[in-house]
């Protein structure tokens, strides 16, 4: 079997296990991604986020995350959900984290997928990754044509837009690699006008990290600043504005994974529900769920901050 047709049954494969989206790229060392990420440390974008200064080389180089690498197979997993809260006063929570944790359910289907590679390749070596070891998961779906990093500093596709979760699987099997698409954000600067915070820069492509709302509500274990006092644009977990604001993801079609169905009291809680949310209904909520990353005390530090 050639590296194409080798390449074309991953994809489908990946395809029918229900990802939405799958490209490959070769392994190597990252010049210009390696020149970017030391600058955004340098700046202390990252804040509090001090992991993401921790293992700089094999964060630009998966050959030394996976040694003997060849290819990277980029994967993409939609999350779109059109519903919303009812309650529009309500403090809200980002669309990816509406339903049970992603890690631990695209984890399962890139497990499929890899054992499936091996099954039918033979003796292949790799690991795989979602959000879950220092890799450059969006410089490498954008090397793999998956889409371009827009001026909101998230991978876009023209035809599916942005709310997917990305994932890897980095192997040292030869792939047939795909080439890497060009940018259409174009004269577009709806995100950059949008961010309450300012968090990304006044050129695009470039964010504080540190000020961006999702860093606040979930990464920054100390009290959110009161320079932020106004502009959380009522965000207790993560945001979702500079997707919103994104004119491509009018193309965004529903998800049709059941894990991310949302608990009907998710959607229904009234703003003054939430205020008075306590811990034994925390843990109802969001069982299962990545917003129980901040713990009760964290969503609640969050809702306060808010209301
Ligand atoms: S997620 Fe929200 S706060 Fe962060 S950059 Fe986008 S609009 Fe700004
Ligand atoms: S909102 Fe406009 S500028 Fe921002 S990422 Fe989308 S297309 Fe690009």
């Amino acid at each position: 079997m050639n590296v194409n047709q080798r390449s074309s049954l991953i994809r489908e494969k990946a395809l029918q296990l229900g990802f939405f989206m799958c490209g490959f790229s070769k392994a190597g060392f990252m010049e210009d991604e390696a020149r970017k990420l030391d600058s955004w440390l340098n700046l202390n974008y990252h804040g509090e986020m001090s992991y993401m200064a921790n293992h700089f080389e094999k964060r630009v180089d998966p050959t030394l995350l996976v040694p003997g690498a060849k290819s990277v197979i980029s994967l993409a997993y939609n999350y779109y959900n059109p519903t919303t809260q009812a309650d529009q006063q309500a403090p809200k929570i980002a669309k990816y984290a509406y339903g049970k944790d992603y890690h631990k359910v695209v984890r399962k289907k890139l497990n499929i997928l890899f054992e499936w590679i091996k099954l039918t390749f033979g003796a292949v070596s790799g690991r795989v990754f979602v959000d879950s070891a220092p890799v450059l998961e969006r410089d490498w779906a954008k090397r793999s044509g998956l889409g371009w990093i827009g001026k909101n500093t998230l991978l876009i596709n023209p035809k599916k837009g942005s709310y997917f979760f990305l994932a890897e699987i980095i192997l040292d099997l030869k792939l047939q690699y795909d080439a890497p698409m060009i940018d259409y954000c174009g004269t577009c600067t709806n995100c950059i006008d949008a961010c309450p915070t300012d968090a990304i820069s006044p050129n695009g492509y470039f964010m504080d990290g540190s000020k961006c709302i999702s860093y606040l509500t979930i990464e920054l274990k100390t009290a959110i600043p009161e320079s932020f006092r106004d502009k959380m644009g009522n965000w207790m977990f993560g945001c979702d504005i500079c997707q919103q604001v994104c004119p491509w993801n009018r193309f965004s079609e529903a998800h049709t994974d059941e894990n991310f169905i949302p608990k009907q009291e998710l959607l229904s809680m009234t703003r003054e529900e939430w205020k008075d949310i306590s811990e034994p209904i925390f843990e109802t909520i969001f069982e299962g769920s990545p917003v129980k990353r901040t713990k009760y005390d964290g969503l609640k530090r969050n809702i306060d901050f808010l209301l």
